[in-house]
């Protein structure tokens, strides 16, 4: 069984697929940290990306992941990233680099090897139920109010909120206004509006979507 989960930033849609995952004895990819990993590499030490960074995607990185949500891990030409991936520099840059047509069929490629790779796989990201695995056989959008979001994420992060709010809006909306695979719900998708449920509530809620389609 192939699940996709989609949805904008901070909607809870890592820890929904991460439960997901251990629940049904499933392999996890999060295609986001791929996208983040690919962005740390093109900064290298720096804080913004050199003039001609697309030129850098000639030369393919070796890309290692461990698709499992109690361990999942990143590596990138042997280099541990999954903490780095994280930092805001690389938040601030990731759509952007994730926008562009060479790193997007690179990432496909790879999800796609993972998939087939895998018995069962839940994949969260962005363009999974439209694009990567359009067969999926549970689609699940996860959503949720832009403050709330902003508040969940500003707590992970121990930021101020009205900064992550920003630095979450200015994402969503690249992500979702760029010209190929944008963030966009597939027509079969499910919705699950995290807004007002708790954690338990939210994989709850995920778990009733997968029973219910079985
Ligand atoms: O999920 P996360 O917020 O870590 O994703 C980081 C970024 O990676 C997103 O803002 C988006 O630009 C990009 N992304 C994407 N397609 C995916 C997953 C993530 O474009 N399937």
């Amino acid at each position: 069984m192939n699940i996709a989960v989609d949805g904008p930033s901070g909607s809870g849609k890592s820890t929904v697929s991460k439960a997901l995952a251990i629940n049904l004895n499933l392999a996890y990819l999060d295609t986001g940290a791929m996208y983040r990993a690919v962005t740390a590499w093109l900064l290298g030490d720096s804080t913004s990306l050199v003039s001609n960074w697309q030129n850098m995607l000639t030369k393919k990185v070796n890309m290692k992941i461990n698709p499992n949500a109690a361990a999942f891990t990143i590596l990138i030409d042997e280099q541990d990233v999954t903490e780095e991936i994280r930092s805001q520099r690389v938040t601030d840059t990731v759509s952007l680099v994730a926008a562009e047509a060479d790193v997007r069929d690179w990432m496909v490629q790879l999800q796609r090897e993972i998939m087939s790779t895998s018995k069962g796989i839940v994949m969260e990201g962005r363009d999974i139920g439209t694009v990567v695995m359009p067969d999926a056989e549970v689609k699940i959008f996860v959503t949720a109010d832009l403050t709330k979001r902003a508040e969940r994420r500003a707590k992970e992060m121990a930021q101020q909120s009205d900064f992550t709010q920003q630095s979450l809006s200015s994402r969503d909306e690249k992500d979702s206004n760029r010209i190929i695979s944008p963030l966009l719900k597939a027509a079969d998708a499910i919705d699950l509006d995290t807004t007002f449920l708790s954690i338990e509530e939210s994989i709850e809620a995920a778990l009733t979507i997968v029973k219910r389609k079985f």
